[in-house]
């Protein structure tokens, strides 16, 4: 099913978690684990990512596959076309369609760090905007684009980042999902100026608990999140090197924030899991005691 459609038939709010293709034969194993447990919870979706010029094609393919047609999950998967030309967009898209994936989110993405010898395609896309635009012809899927609330880390401004992401919806983005904020007043804001310049999707926010302290310092140097000060003191005051305490504290700390967000009256929550299901499981269910959750 289409998440737009998705979103139409639920009274509450939609779950959704996102995962990443396993890069060995033991992250495999703990994957299928993690996958046991968090589809007990019934998401509504789950999303698979795809790395950097096609690293993890193949791994990507394969577990969308083993979401959708094995696990019977509904599945989003993403799709980045940095450095990739036409043929390989083709390609990649054709296996999904042919799978019967209907939700795809088309993402820029970034050069493969990992991969110094990397030659991108002549011809690649150089946007998002880009890839949307070649997708939306060509295929029926139901298409999500990538939202900054503090704005991309490239990005001359956010009001200039705001206008490419209206250029994505205008090219085809059915549904936006959001990078991860720590303060929800960042996402606040940035629904407020979507509205103004009219931009009409449905707007998913993406969580991310806090799952250890050198985790969240890297992934925040790398999208240029905020680390808030009310994190900084709430960390600072626990045992160092306490892992069971930063677990404990980002899951409260990522309940509090869907809250606020719930409140508001969001299309749903996305869970970006970094393929761990603790966090996630106890999450959900505090909501769903809460009734927050369907
Ligand atoms: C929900 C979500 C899912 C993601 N999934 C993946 C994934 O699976 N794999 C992965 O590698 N990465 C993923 N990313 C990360 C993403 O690929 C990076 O953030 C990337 O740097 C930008 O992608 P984009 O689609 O936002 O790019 P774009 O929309 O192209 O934006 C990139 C930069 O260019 C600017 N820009 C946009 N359009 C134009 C234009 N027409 N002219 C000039 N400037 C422009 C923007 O302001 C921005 O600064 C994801 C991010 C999110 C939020």
């Amino acid at each position: 099913m289409k998440v737009t459609e998705i979103w139409k038939t639920r009274d509450k709010p939609t779950i959704s978690f996102e995962l990443f293709p396993p890069r060995d034969e033991p992250a495999a194993e703990k994957l299928e684990k993690v996958i046991e447990e968090l589809a007990v919870l019934r998401p509504d979706f789950v999303s698979v990512t795809f790395g950097a010029g096609g690293s993890t094609r193949e791994g990507s393919y394969n577990l969308v596959k083993k979401l959708l047609r094995e696990k019977g999950l509904e599945t989003l998967a993403y799709f980045t076309c940095h450095g990739l030309g036409p043929e390989d967009i083709t390609s990649v898209l054709d296996s999904y369609r042919d799978l019967g994936v209907e939700n795809v989110l088309a993402a820029r993405g970034d050069p493969p760090h990992q991969r110094p010898d990397f030659k991108p395609h002549p011809v690649s896309l150089p946007h998002a905007s880009d890839l949307l635009a070649f997708i939306r012809p060509r295929y029926d899927f139901c298409l999500g684009a990538a939202g900054y609330p503090e704005g991309h880390i490239e990005a001359t401004s956010k009001e200039r980042d705001l206008e490419y992401l209206k250029l994505k919806v205008e090219k085809g983005a059915d549904f936006i999902i959001t990078n991860y904020f720590y303060d929800n007043r960042y996402f606040f804001d940035f629904l407020e100026r979507c509205h103004r310049l009219d931009i009409q999707v449905p707007i998913l926010p993406g969580v991310m608990p806090i799952y250890s302290v050198k985790m969240m310092e890297n992934l925040a140097k790398l999208c240029g999140a905020t680390i808030t000060s009310e994190i900084r003191d709430g960390l600072a005051g626990l045992p160092e090197g306490d892992k069971e305490a930063i677990t404990h504290f980002g899951i409260d700390f990522a309940i509090s924030q869907c809250k606020g967000l719930l409140e508001t009256g969001v299309p749903g929550l996305h869970i970006y899991t970094m393929d761990r299901a603790k966090s996630a499981v106890e999450i959900v269910n505090h909501l769903r005691e809460a009734k927050l959750l369907g």
